[in-house]
């Protein structure tokens, strides 16, 4: 798996290729054991940089550091604070460029969409920065002879662990709430997608953000990720990625009783009853599943139609899909490569099971050949129906272009195979029917519901994981308070 891909892809690296260091107390800096590993660009299979492998050593640096620069964050005056988070949003845009080809090399993100994301990720400084000289305590009434009112504080050193999928957009939406708040900060982004993240802190640093009040670590999770999570001076994690590394670091934050925030993966359904737009709703529909490649985690991936449009709405949506041009560079909307060769080997994987499971395919189904997509991790747009609850297809988390079509006869019927499921990310409903929507989105357990939209989420609101998708809620007013401990002050009069 991932140890000898990486094993094998430094045994490739080669003089002369870009290096990707630590950003520590405002320094590009080198891993104290000098190792370092190849990052591939999945467009092409091509080694695209060098990137240090960071340790526990290298983990208690920039801790140290984040932990030197915490008093002086914290006691800054929270509108001046706002203000230098604010320019990290301004500075984001002014690389928007350069981000976006860092975004498309490193992960695949299609080019005409990357700039979007990256504009999106400098929303989360811009609006945390402009919420911070905002967040205050209360006065809370007793009796007469009783002052009681509470505080808002930072942690102190927050620890943030990103995944691969989106990389710049999955630091900023943890690290400008926490940074907002008052917290200095440690990330270790993806080990697959490291430059981003670097770039950020760099970029941070140049805008005015205090030296060691944003630090970034690079290496793999059991080198560096975890260190972080059970350094004694990490007041609070939050996690973005799998279930199984969050569960994972969730009980190390158990057993060190710190708080953890945890965004986890999904299976989320999308709801089509018969009186949908129906054109509107099979473009969202599959835009909903195969956007960034099916690797966002709350990809509409079970889509459970009305049995009355089964057909008509199966091939209309196969149509969609087969129009999606696939290449990195072709015009947006098209599909760009899963980006890294773990998680290629792993989407194959699930086609195979659909396969020897018995699902019916409809479109897709392997890899995508081509002109321009040699080397590259590309698959095609795939669709599966004559499913069964049980098979794997149904069940997992493919994070790549995939979806099933379920269908249902009555509205019970839909709420019930959508809520059968260990994750609780997204869910969305197509009906033109203003009381039903609303109905069915009140029963459905997810944390976002979508009616007649999908993937329309901004920083504004809260999003976060029922079930098995996660602890704790990101974005919106509420996020930067996960961010801050609450004191209560209690004097007799
Ligand atoms: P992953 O869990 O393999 O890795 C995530 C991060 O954890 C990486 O930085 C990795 O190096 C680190 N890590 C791995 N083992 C660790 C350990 N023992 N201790 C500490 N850190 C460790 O996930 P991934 O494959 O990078 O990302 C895909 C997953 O992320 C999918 O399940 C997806 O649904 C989820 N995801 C969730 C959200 C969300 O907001 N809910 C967003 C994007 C992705």
């Amino acid at each position: 798996g991932r140890c000898k891909e990486m094993i094998q892809e430094t045994a490739t690296a080669s003089a002369g290729l870009r290096t990707i260091v630590h950003f520590i107390d405002g320094q590009d800096t080198a891993p104290q054991s000098d190792n370092y590993f190849d990052s591939v660009d999945p467009s092409n299979g091509a080694v695209y940089a060098r990137v240090a492998s960071g340790n526990a050593n290298d983990v208690g640096a920039a801790v140290a550091s984040a932990k030197a620069a915490s008093a002086s964050w914290a006691a800054m005056r929270p509108l001046d604070r706002g203000v230098i988070i604010q320019k990290i949003g301004a500075a984001l845009l002014e690389h928007i460029v350069a981000l976006a080809e860092i975004e498309t090399r490193e992960m695949g993100m299609p080019s005409q969409a990357s700039p979007g994301i990256i504009a999106a990720s400098a929303e989360y400084f811009t609006y945390y920065g402009g919420l911070a000289p905002s967040v205050h305590g209360d006065t809370i009434p007793v009796d007469e002879s009783t002052l009681a009112y509470t505080l808002y504080e930072p942690y102190g050193v927050v620890g943030i662990i990103t995944p691969w999928n989106a990389p710049l957009n999955q630091a900023a939406r943890s690290v400008a709430p926490a940074l907002a708040a008052g917290n200095t900060v440690v990330v270790k982004p993806s080990e697959y997608t490291s430059r981003a993240t670097v770039e950020l802190a760099r970029i941070a640093h140049e805008a005015g953000l205090p030296a060691g009040v944003l630090n970034v670590v690079t290496g793999t999770g059991p080198d560096v990720g975890e260190p972080l999570v059970r350094h004694p001076d990490i007041e609070k994690i939050a996690f973005t990625g799998s279930v199984r590394t969050g569960a994972r670091i969730g009980a190390i934050a158990g057993e060190r009783i710190v708080p953890v925030t945890l965004e986890l993966g999904g299976k989320s359904p999308d709801i089509v009853f018969a009186d949908a737009k129906l054109d509107v709703a099979v473009r969202q529909v599959l835009f909903g599943f195969i956007a960034n490649s099916g690797q966002i985690c709350t990809s509409g991936t079970r889509v459970i139609v009305e049995r009355s449009i089964l057909a008509r709405f199966s091939e209309m949506l196969a149509d969609a899909a087969r129009s999606i041009p696939i290449g990195v560079d072709k015009p947006f909307p098209c599909l760009g490569p899963i980006a890294n060769r773990m998680q290629y080997e792993k989407v194959l994987g699930y086609m195979d099971s659909a396969r020897r499971e018995g699902a019916r395919l409809i479109t897709g189904g392997g890899p995508a050949r081509g002109v321009g997509l040699d080397g590259g991790f590309y698959v095609e747009p795939t669709i599966y129906t004559d499913v069964r609850p049980d098979m794997k297809i149904v069940r997992e988390e493919v994070f790549g272009p995939v979806g099933v079509l379920i269908p249902f006869d009555t509205e019970e019927e839909a709420i019930s195979i959508a809520n059968d499921t260990d994750y609780g990310l997204a869910a969305g409903i197509w009906s033109q029917d203003a009381s039903r929507v609303h109905r069915v989105a009140a029963q459905l357990q997810a944390g976002t519901v979508y009616i007649n939209a999908w993937h329309a989420q901004t920083v504004e609101v809260p999003m976060g994981g029922y079930k098995r998708s996660g602890v704790g809620r990101e974005r919106g007013i509420g996020a930067i308070k996960a961010y801050m401990q609450t004191k209560n002050i209690t004097q007799k009069l």
